[in-house]
């Protein structure tokens, strides 16, 4: 009898833990299903309107319906994209499922919210309703100087807005061309495509390397600012604990550096040396403050970066501190850290929609700025950003440094391989180092030094906006 009710209780608890499923599932992603794809309504909604462009925020159509005779006579559409690959990833598609932009708006985008008055006109012309336009962040100058920068690279360079949030260019290699996607889906998806429909800004999960240093130094200040101050240490080349041993990159010996010269010049023994010094309880509240091992905030996919909940032993936490062992991280989270270095210790949510408006040019949804946190104090971001100012003035960065615009970076080589012989490339930084407008993050797969590889590929992005800016 026990048993019996045991069991009954047993489903009770489930019907119910089902029934609070489906209602929370139906209330909160009436998006979603109304996205699916078996959904009639979609399909009648698209016999109805023809599906909305979408544009870029200087103003470039980046998707369009056009209508095409095919060889029958028949009329039928074809989803363009002028750019071809250049917004691949970030833009998406929609001919074949769909990905990017294109399944995040697709609900405004399948619907048309032009007046009754002008719905008459084009049902008079038997033509379909125009769909909603959907205006993105991104400047469509930056995304080409991404793309150009990347070109010959794997990799992803993602740009955003410190101030407000707002990615202004997202370009991962390998890409494909969305213009063609249905057609060429078998080639796309097959072994050999190295992952081109990933879109490595969000989706990649990579060693950060000396970037990582940003937040051993956050850490270092918050927990003892006097501390950091008067920090000294003697590097020899490599440092040895727990039978562990960190190397500086390139066998380079460093000497005897204080913090600042520490970051600038990216001494991995002595940022192995501050990590052992950080109260580790307080280094892990951070990293898990600062979205490592959760999801991102953020509307399209991005993988969550992983970072070790505790460090077990010293070696792990000197591995840490140089941002190796089993540390990986997004390009888009990294940019985020940087971007509130850059905004003075306050993250804002990452966007890319400005507004969803009517094919008439009404507005229907406007997106703002989204504060998300302080991830760190204010003066723990400003003496960080001086040492970022520091690296491109005469450090790891200075590939950068320029006439025409001031600014900071921090540069990464971060090791893959089981060798340790080969090294993602990585910069992050911003610009102007004073006024921070733009806020970039690059890596490059297996290119070795971020400063040989991705300091140039940076400063040709932070060339073509201070061209136009
Ligand atoms: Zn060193």
């Amino acid at each position: 009898m026990k048993r019996i009710r045991a069991v009954s209780n047993f489903f009770t608890v489930l019907m119910l833990a089902l029934c609070v499923y489906l209602c929370l599932y139906s209330a909160l992603s009436y998006r979603k299903l109304f996205d699916n794809d078996y959904n009639g309504r979609t399909r009648l909604l698209s016999g109805q309107n023809r599906r909305g462009d979408i544009y870029s925020s200087d103003g470039y159509l980046l998707a369009h319906t056009a209508a095409v005779v095919d060889d029958t006579g028949n009329i039928t559409e074809k989803r363009e994209y002028p750019f071809g690959s250049i917004f691949a990833h970030i833009v998406g598609y929609s001919a074949y499922g769909r990905s990017g932009i294109e399944d995040l708006e697709d609900y405004y985008l399948v619907r048309s919210n032009i007046s009754l008055s002008k719905k008459a006109e084009y049902a008079e012309n038997s033509e379909k309703y125009p769909g909603n336009t959907v205006i993105t962040s991104l400047n469509a100058m930056l995304q080409c100087a991404a793309e150009e920068a990347l070109r010959g690279y794997r990799g992803a360079i993602i740009v955003s807005e410190p101030a407000t949030g707002r990615i202004l260019a997202c370009v991962s290699k390998p890409d494909f061309d969305p213009n063609t996607i249905a057609e060429n889906w078998e080639n796309i998806t097959s072994d050999n495509s190295s992952g081109s429909l990933i879109n490595r800004a969000t989706q990649g999960l990579y060693p950060p390397g000396s970037t990582f240093k940003i937040l051993d130094a956050a850490a270092f200040i918050e927990q003892d600012q006097e501390a950091a101050g008067e920090y000294s240490y003697e590097c020899t080349g490599s440092i040895t604990r727990d039978g562990q041993t960190i190397s500086c990159y390139h066998g380079d010996i460093h000497y005897t550096v204080d913090f600042t010269d520490s970051f600038v010049r990216s001494c991995n023994c002595s940022f192995a040396n501050i990590g052992l010094l950080l109260d580790r309880p307080k280094f892990f509240r951070l990293l898990d403050g600062l979205y490592f091992n959760r999801p991102l905030p953020f509307d399209l996919p991005a993988a969550i970066s992983r970072a070790p909940k505790e460090a077990g032993s010293d070696a792990d936490i000197m591995q840490l501190s140089i941002g190796q062992g089993t540390l990986v991280m997004t390009p888009l989270h990294m940019n985020m850290i940087t971007a509130a270095i850059a905004n003075r210790g306050i993250m804002m949510q990452p966007y890319v929609i400005d507004s969803v408006v009517t094919a008439q040019g009404d507005d229907l949804t406007v997106f703002h700025p989204r504060e998300l946190k302080r991830a760190m104090s204010s003066t723990a971001a400003e003496m960080i950003a001086s040492m970022m100012e520091e690296t491109v003035l005469g450090g790891t960065a200075r590939g950068i440094r320029n006439e025409r615009y001031t600014a900071a970076g921090k540069t990464g080589s971060a090791e893959y391989s089981d060798t340790g012989s080969q090294s993602h490339a990585w910069f992050t930084g911003y610009a102007p180092a004073e006024d921070p407008r733009i806020c970039i993050t690059v890596v490059l797969e297996g290119a070795g030094s971020g400063s040989q590889a991705a300091v140039p590929a940076a400063k040709h992005v932070m060339d073509a906006w201070f061209d136009t800016h």
